[in-house]
């Protein structure tokens, strides 16, 4: 594989800590204003990616195929999953698409198995999703503040390993991506968002908590990637500093994912030339 999947691919001796936020692997060699370029470049993969999500779709409703497409994102606080999110939708079709976002769990879903409310949300056959946190977010903010003992946030590795298994047996191709800033880029889009009113509501003071423990979330993400990176589901680290590179990566990734599952439109369950010459036949 040479495609920017192999690049950025999560192996089990992959460090976080070597990946440059700043850093943007796999980008051809560029005569352009880069923002310029990605902008243009991230249009182009989304027609792309509106016709293989139609071909999931057709597939899935005329039942010759039952495959769907989940990614997964997740990152630090700022890391951009908003507006990656925004990049790589704008160019789909919203009615095979659903996006869901995962706060802390309602007591309801406290009272469940941690990946129950996950199940729920899961994509049906022939729909793309997108998920804004998961349930990695029971191995990253649960570890880190201790929510429940070491001897069951430990366990979930080997149990989310077995249910992203589970699901790639049912036709689910998940594509899981950290975006990954670094630490002074996070200063800066909390400041920004304290410099501007229209971004107060995306400002959370607890936010500045968190950033406190960013080693600890460091270290959390550390074991997730490389514990949880697999065959069937593989984790790769989008470089996120520069917000260009990562809607070109992230719309690259998926592309490559589509291309190789290569979904196709159902043959015809009717005679087709049967059906011309009954409409010719008619006024
Ligand atoms: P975002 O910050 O992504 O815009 P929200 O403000 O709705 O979204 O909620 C995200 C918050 O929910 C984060 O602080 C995250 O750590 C927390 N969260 C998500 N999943 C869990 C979980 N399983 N247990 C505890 N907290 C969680």
């Amino acid at each position: 594989m040479s495609d920017l999947r192999s690049r950025l691919a999560v192996n089990a001796h992959t460090k976080l800590s070597d990946i440059d936020p700043r850093s943007t692997p796999g980008l051809p060699d560029l005569r352009h204003d880069p923002k310029d370029w990605s902008a243009q470049q991230v249009g182009e993969i989304g027609e792309q990616l509106a016709g293989y999500q139609e071909r999931l779709f057709a597939a899935a409703k005329h039942e010759t195929s039952k495959s769907r497409v989940l990614l997964v994102l997740q990152a630090m606080d700022c890391g951009g999953k908003d507006g990656t999110v925004r990049a790589i939708a704008r160019g789909m079709n919203p009615a095979g698409l659903s996006a869901v976002g995962f706060g802390p769990p309602t007591a309801e879903e406290r009272s469940h198995d941690f990946l129950w409310r996950i199940r729920r949300a899961l994509p049906a056959p022939g729909m793309v999703g997108i998920f804004n946190r998961s349930h990695y977010e029971d191995v990253l903010v649960v570890r880190v503040h201790e929510l429940v003992p070491e001897k069951e946030w430990s366990a979930r590795y080997e149990q989310i390993n077995a249910f992203e298994k589970e699901l790639a047996g049912d036709d689910l191709t998940m594509v899981k991506v950290m975006l990954h800033i670094s630490f002074q880029e996070q200063k800066e889009r909390l400041a920004d968002r304290l410099d501007d009113p229209a971004k107060y509501w995306k400002y959370n003071p607890g936010d500045l908590d968190e950033r406190q423990r960013w080693d600890d979330y460091q270290r959390a993400y550390q074991d997730a990637l490389t514990k949880c990176s697999t065959a069937e589901a593989p984790w790769y680290v989008v470089p996120a500093d520069r917000k260009w590179y990562r809607n070109w990566a992230v719309a690259t990734l998926l592309q490559e994912t589509f291309a190789e599952l290569d979904p196709q439109y159902p043959p015809a369950d009717f005679d087709v030339n049967a059906e011309r010459e009954r409409l010719k036949s008619m006024p």
